[in-house]
């Protein structure tokens, strides 16, 4: 008899760029028939059995069954992911608290969580982060990676992500990732929120099955995320997709840079508070669907400047649809001919508008989108 081995600990094994191409399709979209993985990865069949043999015996992927008949001869078997394979912990950081959620392979949230901020001070918080990721491990099997988010600006430097900037936290240039790697020996993707959200639409939310969309997510801010021929563009400088100093109105109140006229000097939801005294954005709403004068032209107003920034996204990159979310995005349902009108406007005449979808949104999204970028960084 031997002692029992102690228990190694669970790590995510890095695969080949062959397995990751059938993992992320079929994580993406779902189960596939072999013969269509075959079809879609260019490789041969025989290669192909061998990936899926191999990711199957690594508990990533299962068999579940016959595709149904299409046509003569025998139907191909098909494949579909296996969610409890991997645990993933996304956070949204703010200047007040982290919000946490795990999700599983599948991007299907687990539970949710958020812990209050005693101090803003950048080795305080990488220890309340690491402190949350144990609380999850001690919780959850197989927690594979980690993603954060946070609002501000956020770029790789010899391939590690640092924040170069946070408002929120007053932090400038903090090496985020290789803190928390050291901090929870998982692997850590870092990014700015509204990239983070864009890329979750675009794997898991509104954006599934378009090429080309941008998300604009109005809130404390309003900032834009882009996708362009399948790519979410990144920038040169991790600052794509800013938004708020799009002229909207010359004559318009001042944003917080001081410049007249810029979109979050009238849509965030800061600027419609300034503008009608409330105390909420729910307030306003409330009070402007009672008849309120001040609280339904700041709204509309807000919609108009909303038209204006979603007009810049299209003349730019041409999208399929634009995904409006965030705490404010109700400006574009209370106001949607305002937004609408705007959008048409300022687009040549011969251009379709594109769809503009308000999609729902909870606060935990940010959280939810941070999960998906530790898939994404581990594909
Ligand atoms: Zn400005």
């Amino acid at each position: 008899m031997v002692a029992d081995a102690p228990l190694e600990p669970w790590a995510w094994r890095p695969l080949g760029a062959a397995r990751r191409a059938v993992l992320l399709d079929v994580l993406v979209h779902g189960p596939r028939s072999r013969a269509e993985l075959t079809r879609r990865t260019g490789l041969s069949r025989t290669t192909l059995s061998r990936l899926t043999r191999d990711l199957t015996a690594d508990g990533l992927l299962a068999d579940s069954g016959p595709a149904a008949a299409t046509g003569p001869g025998r139907p191909s078997d098909v494949v579909a992911l296996v969610p409890d394979a991997a645990h993933l912990v996304g956070m949204k950081l703010t200047g007040d608290a982290l919000y946490v959620a795990v999700t599983d392979l599948a991007a299907q949230v687990r539970s949710t969580a958020e812990v209050p901020l005693a101090s803003r001070a950048f080795d305080d918080v990488v220890a309340e982060m690491a402190a949350a990721v144990a609380r999850v491990r001690a919780a959850v099997p197989r927690v594979a990676a980690v993603g954060v988010c946070l609002a501000g600006d956020v770029r790789l430097v010899d391939g590690l992500a640092w924040v170069t900037g946070s408002d929120f936290l007053g932090w400038d240039r903090v090496p985020l990732e290789a803190a928390l790697v050291a901090a929870t020996g998982l692997p850590t993707a870092v990014s700015n929120d509204v990239q983070c959200l864009t890329v979750a639409h675009h794997w898991f939310g509104a954006g599934v099955g378009a090429a080309t969309f941008a998300v604009v997510a109005v809130g404390e801010g309003i900032g834009a995320g882009l996708v362009v021929d399948g790519d979410l563009v990144r920038g040169a400088h991790g600052r794509p997709g800013k938004v708020s100093h799009v002229p909207v109105d010359a004559d318009g109140p001042p944003c917080d840079r001081g410049h007249p006229g810029c979109a979050s000097g009238v849509v965030t939801v800061p600027a419609v508070l300034r503008a009608t005294g409330a105390a909420s954005f729910p307030a306003v709403l409330e009070a402007a669907a009672a008849g309120d004068a001040r609280c339904d032209a700041a709204l509309r107003a807000a919609a108009r400047a909303l038209g204006a920034v979603v007009a810049q996204l299209v003349n730019l990159t041409d999208p399929e649809k634009v995904v409006v979310t965030g705490e404010a995005r109700e400006v574009a349902t209370y106001a949607r001919a305002q937004l609408d009108a705007s959008l048409r406007r300022r687009l040549d005449p011969s251009v379709e508008a594109p769809p503009v979808e308000v999609h729902p949104f909870a606060f935990t999204d940010y959280a939810w989108g941070a999960a998906i970028s530790a898939i994404r960084h581990l594909l």
